[in-house]
């Protein structure tokens, strides 16, 4: 194995947990974040009630402050990302309530400058680097797929039908890829092509955002980076897959304030969640009966959580102390799957 250099700590799932700056006007006279330790440490406490027992304890296999950077969060992830050119699965989340940082981390604020790129757009520029300069006899082709989940309905955001293309979902997944057959895939070459799906992916995505009010914190997207090295010496091949997953918020919905349209989003996401939870947490305890079949998002990615694959959490967390009581329950989330 060339690029496999991650250490299997606790199995194939580890869990980073990300905090996200104060943004300019908002307070930062209460912090919700005590401490944040080298070795994975992390100290939440509501600054408003005084008393040690309101502190909180978590440990996590890496957390990184509100200081890091985007390259500094990336050089931590690269190498679950090379394992792909080896043939592993690997699936990357972003997990945390709408405005916690999720799209920061996995996409970043913007494209206009490289060094905001998030873990998507390097690890892709990572994988076409690295298999167009090794020296080797291995000939790598890359397929990108963009798909986002909407109340429990799979959609493709870089049909040339349009984005409103539904899509069904078999019932046995596709060796290494997602088991969504009809979902359009692209080949891609260079940097360029990449950064042209993204955004017609986004621009998909963003339009039924202005229709149904902010979707995108609502639905889940799905970026699937197809990898096959055919080794022209020995003429075998590897396939291996990235996923990388930009979740719905996590934030709670007050049941009697919500309705309509609204509870039954809410619904949806907190259902898929919890699936998702239950099945890290099915694998992280390597029980033999794993629940991928309770939401799309779990069938969706069967073929890359568990088994060989290699699952990667980004918890993020929002400092401001009115957001305490969901950096918790996020918290919670996070411990349990780790
Ligand atoms: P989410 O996708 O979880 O709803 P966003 O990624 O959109 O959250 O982040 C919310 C806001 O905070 C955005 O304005 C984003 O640019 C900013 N932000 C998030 N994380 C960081 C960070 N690490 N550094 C600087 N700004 C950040
Ligand atoms: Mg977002």
């Amino acid at each position: 194995k060339l690029y496999n250099e991650v250490q299997d700590l606790k199995g194939n799932i580890r869990v980073y947990c990300r905090i996200r700056p104060f943004l300019p006007g908002q307070n930062q006279s209460h912090t919700t974040i005590e401490f944040v330790g080298d070795d994975g440490e992390l100290v939440v406490s509501n600054p408003l009630k005084h008393g040690k027992e309101n502190r909180k304890l978590f440990k996590f296999n890496k957390v990184f402050g509100q200081a890091t950077s985007q390259e500094e969060v990336f050089k931590d992830t690269q190498p679950l990302i090379r394992s792909v050119l080896d043939g592993y699965n690997v699936c990357i989340f972003a997990y945390g309530q709408t405005g916690s940082g999720k799209t920061y981390t996995m996409s970043g604020p913007g494209l206009s400058s490289k060094s905001d790129w998030g873990v998507n757009y390097r690890a892709l520029h990572d994988l076409f680097h690295i298999s167009q300069t090794r020296r080797s006899s291995i000939v790598y082709e890359v397929g990108v797929q963009m798909v986002e989940i909407y109340n429990e309905q799979v959609r493709d955001l870089l049909s040339s039908n349009g984005p409103q293309k539904r899509l069904g979902i078999w019932n046995t997944a596709q060796p290494n890829g997602l088991a969504v057959p009809d979902a359009s895939m692209h080949s891609v070459n260079s940097m360029a092509d990449v950064l042209e799906l993204m955004n017609t992916g986004l621009m998909n995505r963003a339009t039924s955002a202005t229709a149904l009010n902010e979707r995108s914190s609502r639905s889940h997207s799905v970026l699937s980076v197809h990898v096959r090295g055919t080794d022209l010496k020995t003429n075998t091949l590897l396939r291996g897959c990235l996923h990388l997953v930009d979740l719905a918020g996590s934030e709670r919905v007050d049941r009697s304030e919500a309705t309509g349209d609204r509870l039954k989003e809410a619904q949806h996401i907190n259902k898929s969640l919890s699936a998702l939870g239950d099945v890290i947490f099915a694998l992280s305890q390597k029980n033999s009966h794993v629940p991928y079949r309770n939401s799309k998002l779990t069938q969706l990615l069967q073929s890359s959580l568990g088994g060989q694959a290699k699952t990667l959490m980004f918890v993020q967390l929002n400092p401001d102390v009115a957001s305490y009581s969901e950096t918790v329950s996020t918290l919670k989330f996070a411990e349990r799957v780790s």
